[in-house]
């Protein structure tokens, strides 16, 4: 088997711009293409969309040259992404020349920013919804077939989808997303998120645990509770999370907070490994972390974005934590649950940053060693408050050499990670093939890492299997399967 001696887990790639498909009704008359971009957030909400569709007959196709609709998911994050989509939507165009009758339709994050431009000036779309608008596709395909364009942008306090059930196209059938908060209150500097995806609201519990029971029903071993902060998790009856504190003191009582709802997960779905992302420093607390220790099912891996070491550069990113604090965290996850794999999202770059707060950022990496992580250059979003506020001027050659430093780091320290695992014998939740040879397995363990191993059993996904690790990459363990 040839093996990859993966660079650095920088940013998982494999799911960017992947077109979803293959959900058939056979009544259904029309197909729709949705290529997606950004974060499992997105990801999630192509598939609420394909189910909205799917009512409104349209089967999903991955050819993109028979679709009546094509939609394009957009993730405004990073600089980089728009002009990707504006691309795409070039390329879209082209194959209209052959199709005029297929409509091109713009979501999420982009919408409200790009809308006018991408529409009336450039009319590269008919069609353009925001991430809190799906369930008024039908209506807006409505009116596109009426021959007029059709736009809603429009964010919302109350919609979380919790009654659709999204349609699994990203997914390997062992292993599913679960959105269980949506919007973002944090409004940290660099972040565009709150201005696209709206304010926090979280979800009706039964409606979380009916999504799963459905999962497990159709043979998923895996779920991931998503949010952007989902620690900030708090079920009070529906409503935006900054009304908490106007309700009656009887609402509060019986509120269900994040750590609540796992513990309440894990002993409702004892056959299940739950995974969360994303934690939010602020939030994380040791209820979460006592809640992990006590359920066997609960997944040993916490991802927890620290952005920079420096206490400086975390106040103008107004993070709401310093790195003493942060550092305490670490210390309470690793006191609690020895054997658990931490990583992180770092900015390299961010407005005003020095030599000495960089280095700081490599001293906490020293004092952390993530087991892996997703690292960024800064990069100016419109509408933040860094954009407005703060200026963007660590030249773009320093913060390159930074993030490269930062990636560097990491690789070291994933390596240094793996290799503790080898030797030892791991649960692997088997997810399907090995993307290099179909004679291998490819799973993960209870860290979130990557296990390949020989197909020498009667396995199949799906199963939980015991592996001796024998070899590793920074990126990857290699192992056999034990009886
Ligand atoms: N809610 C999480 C948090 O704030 O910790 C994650 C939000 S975001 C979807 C994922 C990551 O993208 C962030 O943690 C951050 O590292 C990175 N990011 C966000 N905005 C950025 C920007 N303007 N430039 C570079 N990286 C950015």
């Amino acid at each position: 088997m040839k093996r990859n001696d993966n660079k650095t887990k920088k940013i998982d790639e494999k799911l960017q711009g992947s077109s979803l498909k293959f959900i058939q009704k056979q009544e259904n008359p029309k197909k729709v293409y949705i290529e997606s971009y950004g974060c499992q957030m997105n990801m999630n909400d192509s598939e609420i969309v394909a189910s909205i569709l799917l009512k409104q007959g349209y089967n999903t196709t991955d050819d993109i040259e028979e679709a009546d609709l094509i939609l394009l998911n957009t993730c405004a994050i990073r600089e980089k992404a728009e002009k990707t989509v504006r691309n795409r939507l070039k390329h879209f165009n082209k194959l209209k020349q052959n199709h005029p009758e297929t409509k091109i339709g713009l979501l999420g994050c982009m919408a409200e920013r790009i809308k006018e431009k991408i529409l009336e000036e450039e009319k590269l779309v008919d069609l353009v919804v925001g991430p809190d608008a799906y369930r008024n596709l039908p209506e807006l395909i409505e009116e596109l077939e009426d021959g007029r364009k059709a736009v809603n942008v429009l964010l919302s306090k109350e919609e979380t989808y919790g009654d659709i059930e999204p349609v699994r196209l990203h997914s390997n059938g062992v292993s599913a997303f679960v959105s269980i908060t949506r919007g973002c209150d944090n409004m940290c500097t660099f972040c565009v998120v709150p201005f696209t995806r709206g304010r926090e609201r979280s979800r009706d519990p039964e409606s979380i645990f009916n999504e799963i029971r459905d999962l497990k029903n159709k043979g998923y071993k895996e779920v991931t509770l998503l949010g952007q902060n989902v620690d900030s998790y708090l079920w009070y009856g529906g409503g935006l999370k900054k009304d908490f504190v106007k309700q009656p003191e009887e609402v509060k009582k019986n509120a269900v907070d994040f750590a609540r709802l796992l513990d309440m997960t894990a002993e409702k779905f004892p056959g299940i490994r739950i995974r969360f992302s994303t934690s939010n420093p602020q939030d994380f607390n040791l209820d979460v972390i006592k809640t992990m220790a006590k359920h066997p099912n609960i997944a040993k891996h916490i991802h927890l974005p620290v952005q920079s070491g420096s206490d400086r550069i975390l106040q103008l990113m107004n993070r709401k934590h310093s790195i003493a604090e942060y550092k305490s965290k670490i210390d309470a996850i690793r006191k609690y649950i020895p054997d658990v794999a931490i990583s992180q999202d770092i900015i390299a770059g961010f407005s005003t940053e020095t030599e000495a707060d960089h280095q700081a950022t490599l001293e906490l990496m020293d004092y952390v060693k993530y087991d892996f992580g997703f690292m960024f250059a800064y990069s100016v979003r419109p509408g933040t408050a860094g954009a407005k506020n703060l200026p963007d001027d660590v030249p773009q050659e320093i913060k390159l050499r930074r993030l490269r430093e930062i990636i560097d780091k990491q690789q070291e320290h994933s390596l240094y990670r793996m290799q503790q695992f080898t030797g030892k014998t791991v649960e692997v939740l088997i997810e399907g093939n090995s993307k290099k040879s179909a004679q291998h397995w490819m799973g993960r363990n209870a860290q979130n890492a990557v296990v390949i191993f020989e197909k020498n059993g009667n396995y199949k996904p799906g199963d939980l299997v015991k592996v001796k690790i024998t070899d590793c990459t920074s990126a990857t363990l290699f192992g056999n399967a034990i009886k």
